[in-house]
């Protein structure tokens, strides 16, 4: 790893794109190159969901008290819940010339890119908008109230995804975690090039194709 500098990297993705699954398997296979930092949230957990290991389950008192004391790099609320970065990991990761990801939503990656300008944005999808409801729904932890709603932001984020720098199209997950790894590596090394066609510049007709069937989706529902 040498003396070179960390790089932050975030992951967006629509809700049901498997970003979750992309970061545990890079964790598994990579996880000394990186740091991931867990997010406090005051949404209530999943089944099998553990407070420090997915994210630190927080009242709305005390997320509102990390705010107060600026303990948190971002914050956002998503779909009637905060999330958001703790500061203090993340700054000592990177100085340590670690990698760190943040797996956040839209709102967030917008800020900590305006704060810190050399942040990597990707953004995880499915292959397809179909694929995307099939998953959200498969996944069972959700009600159908939740569901339409994170349908409907997704189809409002379709619209920012161009704010982004990198599309990963998580159709294999193996490929998807590799690609995550090898464009974090990439961009570490200066070597960015080698990706042109993972851009989001790249991929603008599938991005408007993406939106223009999420939102037939939902018209049909
Ligand atoms: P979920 O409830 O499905 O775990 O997460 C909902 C959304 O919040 C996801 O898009 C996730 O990436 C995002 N999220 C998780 N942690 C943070 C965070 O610390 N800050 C922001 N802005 N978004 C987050």
């Amino acid at each position: 790893m040498g003396d070179k500098k960390g790089v932050l990297a975030i992951v967006s993705g629509f809700s049901g794109a498997g970003k979750g699954t992309i970061m545990k398997s890079l964790m598994e296979r990579y996880g000394e190159e990186y740091g991931l930092s867990i997010s406090a949230t005051t949404r209530a957990p999943r089944p099998g969901e553990e407070n420090g290991r997915e994210y630190f389950f927080v009242t709305e008192e005390e997320f509102l008290q990390m705010i107060k004391d600026d303990n948190l790099i971002e914050y956002a609320n998503y779909v009637g819940n905060y999330y958001g970065t703790p500061k203090q990991y993340v700054m000592e990761q990177l100085a340590k010339g670690k990698n760190v990801i943040l797996e956040i939503e839209m709102q967030g990656a917008l800020k900590v890119k305006a704060k810190m300008p050399d942040t990597a944005l990707l953004f995880v999808t499915t292959k397809d908008a179909k694929t995307l409801k099939e998953r959200l729904t498969g996944r069972g932890t959700e009600t159908e109230d939740v569901i339409a709603q994170r349908m409907k932001r997704a189809i409002e984020e379709s619209s920012g995804i161009t704010d982004y720098d990198y599309l990963v199209v998580n159709d294999k997950l193996d490929d998807a975690v590799n690609l995550v790894h090898q464009l974090i590596t990439g961009i570490r090394d200066q070597k960015e090039e080698a990706f042109d066609a993972y851009r989001i510049s790249s991929n603008i007709d599938f991005i408007n194709e993406m939106k223009h069937d999420l939102e037939q989706i939902m018209e049909g529902e």
